[in-house]
């Protein structure tokens, strides 16, 4: 693990409101080198995530924990999410900018009415791949009309195949057989090859990491085990409650054997490993263990329009002010440019003990 380095370079200046929205307005203003954007590091732009609502019909425990995420707890007000046509107008200035991917994810994005409106208006900016990440609990409704909008490809959340352990995670006594439902429908409207997420915590959900991979080898469904994260602030994060992904593969190849096998494309997130005896593979997301800032090429467009340049930043850019202050989309391009190429966010390769306390957004917010 890398020695603390101070937050502060990580996410650039916390610039107070005014500040922040006075100089991304000048931003907008000065025009962009034309070209491919490059960050402080080299890094391109070629995924974008939006996130479509703040809200969920989960209540993790390791992301929005009931004592936080109570009834009383005040989410965004419909005025202040960006709406379709907002949100298509940014995603399509990004892919001026090289976004070839883009992922819906919240909250629960298929909380959010009519989606599928928005999944169309996205396909019809041309050639991409558009995914969405989902608790499944609403596909078995949704995936047709979802794949019929244009969405490419979809990865269900599911923490464990054991009901007793997953009702407890999910901490809304939701059952396995839901989503293992949705994961049904998901495959049957096409929407493959389908990923299934699974966050280990230590003493949690470790039991799980074995059956789970049994039960979808063969199926041609791709288990990725993310290490869990110490996003936002309310889940109470500790090292020693992540289960390595290192230890995730030794667990799994002690009884299917696994062999390494090369990424997709160059920045992709999960390592990938196959069985040997060719009958699927499944992906280990290490973000805490072997992190991969090196090769982010992700921005993330927040439920109100704030674009974050990392999932561990402190403060996100008011895209919104922008889009609905009169400018134009050439300005937009360049407001985009000028924050992209000072990018300099490493933050899982700074991350220590001392780091993780300190303040961040919720990945309901931001989008996971
Ligand atoms: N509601 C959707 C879902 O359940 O997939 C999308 C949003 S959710 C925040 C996106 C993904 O982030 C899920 O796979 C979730 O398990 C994962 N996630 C949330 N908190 C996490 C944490 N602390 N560490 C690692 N992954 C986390």
């Amino acid at each position: 693990m890398a020695n603390f380095i101070p937050l502060t370079p990580v996410t650039g200046d916390a610039p107070t409101t005014q500040n922040a929205i006075a100089s991304l307005r000048a931003a907008a203003l000065r025009p962009a080198l034309p070209g491919p954007v490059a960050d402080a590091m080299g890094r391109g732009l070629s995924d974008l995530r939006i996130s479509v609502t703040d809200r969920c019909n989960f209540r993790c425990v390791y992301c929005m924990p009931k004592d936080v995420f109570g009834s009383d707890y005040q989410y965004l007000p419909h005025a202040a999410l960006l709406s379709f046509e907002e949100i298509a107008r940014v995603a399509k200035v990004f892919v001026g900018h090289g976004v070839r991917k883009i992922r819906l994810t919240g909250g629960e994005p298929l909380l959010r009415k009519n989606l599928e409106k928005l999944v169309e208006m996205l396909a019809r900016l041309g050639n991409l791949d558009i995914t969405l990440t989902t608790n499944g609990t609403l596909l078995v409704k949704k995936a047709k009309s979802l794949r019929d909008a244009g969405l490419t490809r979809v990865t269900v959340s599911l923490d464990s195949l054991d009901d007793k352990t997953f009702r407890a995670m999910n901490d809304v006594d939701f059952p396995v057989s839901g989503v293992l439902k949705g994961i049904d429908a998901a495959a049957a409207a096409g929407l493959s090859p389908l990923k299934v997420n699974m966050v280990v915590k230590a003493g949690m959900n470790e039991d799980s990491i074995v059956p789970m991979a049994r039960h979808f080898k063969g199926t041609g469904h791709i288990v990725r085990y993310i290490e869990y994260m110490d996003v936002g602030a309310t889940n109470g994060w500790r090292m020693d409650d992540v289960v390595p992904a290192a230890e995730i593969v030794r667990l799994i190849s002690e009884e299917m054997p696994l062999a390494p096998a090369d990424p997709n494309y160059s920045g992709e997130v999960a390592q990938r490993w196959r069985y040997q005896d060719g009958t699927g593979e499944i992906g280990v997301i290490a973000s805490v263990t072997q992190a991969f800032c090196q090769d982010c090429t992700r921005a993330r467009l927040s439920t109100e329009g704030k674009l974050y340049t990392c999932l561990f930043a402190t403060h996100g850019h008011d895209l919104r002010d922008l889009v609905r202050g009169g400018f134009s989309d050439e300005q937009l391009r360049n407001a985009i440019a000028a924050v992209w190429s000072r990018r300099a966010d490493r933050y899982s390769q700074l991350r220590t003990a001392a780091t993780a306390p300190m303040p961040k957004v919720e990945m309901s917010y931001i989008g996971g």
